[in-house]
Formats: structure tokens, sequence, C-alpha cells
């Protein structure tokens, strides 16, 4: 069963990709589907289709597409250790966590993300602080984001 439920992932984090990080509007290249709707460098055959409620196809390239799904990933396997551990909820050192945090802020810049920052205090967090990834609801989607976990204790410091 594990062929099944990792295509059943694959296709999960491939609407997460193709809903929510895709550029709002689409350039117009990108509209008809003959451009990466990323980077905009023309579609060839080994764009990958994104899912689409409009009337073309819209694509991305291997590139721009596996840099975003990275991130997707690292994302989801950061989160799911700190939802099992308890020192990364206490905003405890964990190695297994900031591991995890580390690999996923290396997708952060090949997938055009801003560095991580905590939804909270909106404060970029540094290395040497803990950070939590959080999931939050908002009115009409959802947003995969981060925290300080405990509350933001230097929160209004200056740095
Ligand atoms: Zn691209
Ligand atoms: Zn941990
Ligand atoms: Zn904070």
């Amino acid at each position: 069963m594990t062929a099944v439920q990792i295509a059943e992932e694959l296709a999960r984090l491939h609407r997460l990709v193709s809903w929510f990080d895709t550029p709002v509007p689409l350039p117009a290249e990108a509209v008809t589907g003959h451009a990466c709707v990323w980077c905009l460098i023309p579609a060839d055959s080994t764009a990958v289709d994104l899912e689409s409620a409009a009337d073309y196809p819209q694509r991305g390239c291997l590139s721009c597409y596996s840099a975003r799904l990275a991130w997707h990933i690292s994302w989801y396997e950061w989160h799911s250790h700190v939802a099992e551990c308890f020192p990364c909820k206490q905003g405890r050192m964990c190695f297994v966590g900031r591991g995890r945090r580390i690999l996923h802020e290396l997708t952060a810049g090949p997938a055009g993300k801003e560095p991580p920052a905590c939804f909270s205090c909106h404060r970029t967090l540094l290395a040497q602080e803990t950070a939590i990834p959080v999931r939050w609801e908002g009115e009409a989607s959802f947003h995969l984001g981060y925290a300080h976990p405990g509350g933001c204790a230097r929160k209004g410091a200056a740095l």
C-alpha cells in the first residue's frame, strides 16, 4: 500500500502548489499555458501540468515546480515532527526539529519565498531562536507559516 500512499500524498501536494502557490493574477503568457507560471520560460515537454479551473492548462517548468514541491514537503515533514515532539512544542532545543527546520529553510530561496517570519509578531525568525511551523486558518483558505513557540518573548526588542 506504500505506493498508493505516496501517490496520494503527491497528489495532495500537487493541488496545494497549483492552488496556493501560483501568482495572482497570472502573467499573460502563463494564462494560456505557453509559459511557466513562475519564471515565464516557454513551456516544453518537461513542463508540469498544474491543476486549474481555467479554460487553458497552466504549467510550471520542472525547476520552479520541484522547488515549490520541496518547500511544501519539507514544511510538512517539520510540522509532523513538531506535532509529536514535546520539546519542540515547548520551544526547547531539539536536534531533530532543528534539522528539519534547516532543511526547510534551504528550500525557501529556490521556491521564491521570503525568509520565514513569525505569523504573530511578524519578525523574521533568527537562526538562534526556536521556531515551529504553524498551519493558520484564514477565511477562504489556509496558510502554512511559522511562529515563536510559547509566545513572542522578545517582541519589540531592538534587533
Ligand atoms: Zn519556471
Ligand atoms: Zn523535536
Ligand atoms: Zn513571534
